[in-house]
């Protein structure tokens, strides 16, 4: 912090370290949202502050450092630079095993997250969720909620602006954290009030050496600071999420939601009610209330209701803020019925279970339209929901051979597309009224696109253009 320059130690800093000069220096590598974010934040706190990127920084990026005053350098990393400090903030998007934070390692310097080093000038109550899919929706849906309430709150993390910027920056009561499993690999101390895992499937197995194991574990590290007055937040239906509650002990406070089972702390189903119980304290929803559709949005609303109810937030302003909630965009977002044909656009489905749940909520025959950059994908558990539900499907990727050995003997129409504009006019094609032509990927986009937002939006641009 400015006010303890000229001190010898900086408080909060890992190991009280000693000042090599007149500050401690904290060199981030990596110069996106959450570098930059624990970039101003140390500048803020009074550190020696250096940033330096392999790859080029984005002019909007590199113009918050240089309003700041804060050197760095794109395209290279420079050693003498780099390990001269005392302490590193890691980006989650650069892996731990490229050689610059080997380097970094060996040479005895600590490695910490964006999320680490804000949580140190940090008081405010922290609800996190992690998972493999309904981060963003759930974590969305509790910032709803708490604002609904009328709490002072900020929303952060992998959402908006990052959470290190905000600390810098604004001053919250409370904030609702989205947080990657990535951002979880470099906390020691980070210390959520109540922590929300969504569920565990296979994704980004290839950050972990394919083992399921290490990014199992790497969830399970929101749970690692809890203390006993902490809840945690968990689908009890999902089997790797139980399999590995019971290898490990937890003492927070437990608060499972589940569509299967009745539970006596938690949330779940009761005839046509959703029941939300903490404590003695208890709240029913009419599910047919819920804004948000699909088996997987009641689990998400569960989740929200009860990090709500933990918080404190009244029966009503839980029922009115789930039923009055907007879907949001690229998440199973409605975009037009043209001849009675709904389009709906779930770009953000870039894996198997998203898209599994995607499909199971269709209530109509649909063209499906699915590909991209496979991540290993194993298909064969969406083949019931593909025999009942899908009559064509429009393979939208550079290669598509997987998915034609995976689903070709299954539907009666196959076709590839390169672009979205290719993709919407084959499944038109297909399509009769009465149906609904569902883009949800189970694939990134890196191989035609620039990410799923430019998917979703190329996609919704060529039904417009129909
Ligand atoms: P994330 O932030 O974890 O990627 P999103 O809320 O953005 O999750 O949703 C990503 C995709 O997963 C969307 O296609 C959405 O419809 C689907 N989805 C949302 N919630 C769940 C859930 N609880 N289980 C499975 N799929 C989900």
């Amino acid at each position: 912090m400015p006010d303890q320059v000229g001190h010898d130690v900086i408080p909060g800093l890992t190991g009280n370290l000693k000042r090599k000069d007149d500050m401690a220096r904290v060199v981030v590598l990596g110069g996106a949202e959450s570098g930059v974010g624990a970039a101003v934040l140390a500048k803020v706190k009074g550190f020696d502050v250096f940033l330096s990127d392999k790859g080029q920084i984005k002019d909007s990026y590199a113009d918050t450092l240089r309003k700041w005053d804060i050197p760095f350098e794109q395209g290279q990393h420079t050693e003498e630079l780099i390990l001269n400090a005392d302490e590193v903030v890691k980006s989650p998007g650069i892996p731990g095993t490229v050689p610059m934070v080997q380097k970094v390692k060996e040479n005895g310097i600590p490695v910490i997250s964006e999320i680490e080093f804000a949580s140190r000038y940090d008081s405010a109550k922290k609800i996190c969720i992690t998972g493999s899919n309904g981060k963003t929706t759930t974590t969305s849906l509790i910032y709803y909620l708490l604002k609904n309430a009328g709490l002072n709150v900020g929303l952060g993390g992998n959402i908006g602006q990052s959470y290190a910027y905000q600390v810098a920056t604004e001053h919250f009561d409370y904030y609702v954290l989205e947080i990657s499993s990535f951002q979880l690999d470099d906390i020691r101390d980070f210390r959520p009030d109540i922590a929300i895992i969504t569920n565990i499937t296979p994704d980004h197995l290839d950050r972990y050496d394919h083992k399921m194991e290490n990014y199992v574990n790497a969830k399970f590290n929101i749970t690692r600071n809890l203390r006993e007055d902490d809840c945690f937040i968990f689908d009890s239906d999902d089997e790797i999420t139980v399999g590995h509650l019971s290898k490990i002990v937890l003492r927070c406070k437990m608060l499972p939601f589940s569509q299967e089972k009745e539970l006596e702390q938690g949330a779940f189903i009761r005839e046509n009610k959703m029941i939300v119980r903490v404590d003695e304290e208890e709240t029913d929803v009419f599910l047919e209330s819920l804004a948000l559709g699909g088996k997987h949005n009641v689990y998400n609303s569960m989740a929200a209701a009860l990090a709500a109810k933990a918080t404190g937030i009244e029966s009503d302003v839980i029922r009115n803020s789930l039923a009055t909630f907007k879907p949001i965009e690229h998440r199973l977002e409605p975009v037009l019925s043209i001849k009675d044909v709904l389009y709906i656009n779930d770009s953000k489905a870039t894996n198997v279970d998203s898209a599994w749940y995607a499909l199971e909520c269709q209530k109509r025959p649909v063209v499906w339209i699915l590909g991209g950059t496979d991540k290993g994908n194993d298909y064969s558990v969406l083949n019931d929901l593909v025999r009942e539900k899908v009559k064509g499907i429009v393979c939208l990727g550079v290669d598509n051979k997987k998915i034609h050995e995976a689903f070709g003997g299954m539907v009666s129409r196959m076709e590839d597309a390169l672009s979205a504009r290719e993709a919407v006019q084959k499944a038109a094609a297909m399509a009769d009224a009465g149906d609904v032509v569902l883009l949800s990927p189970c694939c990134a986009s890196f191989d035609l696109f620039k990410n799923y937002e430019d998917r979703g939006e190329q996609f919704k641009a060529a039904v417009r253009n129909l």
